[in-house]
């Protein structure tokens, strides 16, 4: 069976969502789809939560007005019938449910997690809704169904971790008897649900994640992301309008270019395929004939193949003068940023200044000031020396074979230097398969444009005219997301 995730970029008008619906329906059955709401709409959802809790209730309706009339427009143009009435019916529901909601924000006066991660769900159920029915008008039989009822999750709302068992067998329950049925299955992807049947979300951008994670509890043959660049690039095409296709990629190699914020995956999507060992494609539904990426698990080339910078960090050195409390040290300090969940992107020791160096997510964190208090707070019983800049960016150049020659971490970090960027801290992954470098933000671009230039920009590319089609296909995804 094959999954495929049609991902915001590529629903954001009812046109668009027959062209993916197209797609979906030349794939062989069983098949399932994996659908994020229409581009914006979860923004929006998030805008208009932040408005009722802060009492902005002209605000406020204007937002759900926008989105209920993006998503009647949507509407409007299913074919007239019982169908049509059926699925405008079911979206009126979920638009009151959002009503109900936002005024439950507005009571409490706060926007919790939990009430949050229940009115984004709104974006994918309507988008679940309104795919399942362009599938049958077009003669395809589809049934909708709400991942909060399949993905199994904690109850770590707006970033939910997946429970694979809870999962596996609802999968078995609810979804499989309806692709047994001969229908495609539309579910909602970025939602889960809490052991108490409260809705989660697995993150932004946790869609293509929910997409890994049926294709593992139904064993699929193959996972397919849609989206709007046609596959995995070299880099960020934003920041590096030169950026390639990168035809295949390992599997660790596409994790770790995630894990380092290349967008076009969600961080953790490729972990669920792992295991199983289910090839995950990456494709354009603006170029469904493309090739795409292929993630295998073996790296076809020992080149680097793509580069990535992750944005808004912050460089967290803890320097601990005697040894052996070196591991306690540790301990304090993962323990507190696994209580107020911060993501370590990156951790390192070194030895000889009993110096620990984290690299930590900073956006949701508070800045310097928090994370400086917190940590004097939890390493009070220590005599340590705690640093800490804001405002960081690690480059990451991935490619399996590459990363781990030796000459290539310095030709990196000499790359940098010629083009003044400082480095604050470098590190060749254990794992070889990526180097990176911290770096100031404000040096970011230039950094990566440096990096790629040196590594991916130099060497020969494809046709001049493979190239022009590109740069095209990728203007009219922009116009269009
Ligand atoms: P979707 O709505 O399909 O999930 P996203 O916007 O989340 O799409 O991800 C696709 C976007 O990721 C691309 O349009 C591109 O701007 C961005 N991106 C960042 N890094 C890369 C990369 N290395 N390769 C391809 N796209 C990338
Ligand atoms: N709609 C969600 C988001 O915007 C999930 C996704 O698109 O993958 O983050
Ligand atoms: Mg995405």
């Amino acid at each position: 069976m094959i999954v495929l995730k049609i991902g915001g970029t590529s629903v954001g008008s009812l046109e668009r969502v027959r062209e993916a619906a197209a797609i979906a329906a030349a794939q062989p059955a069983p098949r399932a789809v994996v659908v994020s709401a229409a581009s914006g709409v979860t923004n929006l959802l998030l805008e208009a939560g932040r408005q009722a809790a802060s009492g902005d209730r002209g605000g406020m309706s204007a937002t759900v007005a926008t989105i209920v009339e993006k998503h009647e427009t949507m509407l409007d143009g299913l074919p007239n019938g019982p169908d049509r009435t059926d699925t405008a019916n079911r979206i009126e529901d979920l638009h009151t449910a959002l009503e109900l909601n936002l005024a439950d924000v507005a009571v409490a006066g706060d926007f919790s997690t939990r009430l949050s991660d229940r009115i984004v769900a709104t974006g994918e159920k309507v988008m679940s809704l309104l795919m399942a029915a362009t599938l049958r008008a077009a003669g395809h039989p589809a049934e909708a169904v709400f991942a909060d009822r399949v993905i199994g999750t904690d109850s770590r709302f707006g970033s939910a971790r997946p429970d694979r068992d809870r999962t596996r067998e609802q999968a078995d329950a609810i979804v499989r008897p309806i692709l047994d049925e001969g229908k495609t299955v539309v579910m909602t992807g970025f939602i889960g649900g809490a052991p108490d049947g409260s809705t989660t979300t697995l993150g932004r951008g946790g869609s293509d994640y929910s997409a890994t994670l049926l294709g593992a509890a139904l064993h699929a043959d193959e996972v397919q992301i849609w989206t709007d660049v046609p596959g995995v690039l070299s880099a960020d095409p934003r920041l590096v309008p030169d950026a390639r296709e990168v035809p295949q990629l390992g599997f660790e190699e596409a994790q770790e270019l995630a894990h380092f914020g290349a967008k076009v995956l969600h961080p953790r999507t490729i972990r669920p395929a792992v295991a199983l060992d289910i090839p995950v494609r990456i494709l354009s539904t603006f170029a469904p004939h493309e090739p795409g990426t292929r993630v295998t698990r073996e790296s076809s080339s020992d080149e680097l193949k793509a580069v990535t910078i992750m944005k808004d960090l912050i460089l967290l050195t803890v320097d601990v003068p005697e040894l052996e409390d070196l591991s306690g040290a540790a301990s304090a300090v993962f323990g507190a940023l696994y209580e107020d969940r911060t993501e370590v992107v990156l951790a390192a020791q070194a030895s000889s200044r009993r110096r620990m160096t984290y690299l930590i997510e900073g956006a949701n964190y508070g800045g310097c000031n928090r994370v400086s208090s917190r940590l004097e707070e939890v390493l009070c019983d220590y005599e340590v020396e705690i640093g800490c800049t804001e405002d960081v960016a690690v480059l990451a150049a991935v490619g399996q074979g590459a990363a781990d020659q030796t000459r290539a971490l310095s030709r990196m970090l000499g790359v940098l230097q010629r083009e003044g960027v400082p480095v604050l801290a470098s590190n060749q992954q254990v794992s070889n398969v990526a180097m990176v470098a911290a770096i100031p933000q404000r040096f970011a671009d230039r950094g990566l444009l440096a990096i790629h230039d040196e590594f991916i920009g130099s060497r020969p590319s494809g046709s001049k005219l493979r190239r022009q089609r590109r740069s095209r296909l990728m203007s009219e995804a922009v116009q269009v997301g």
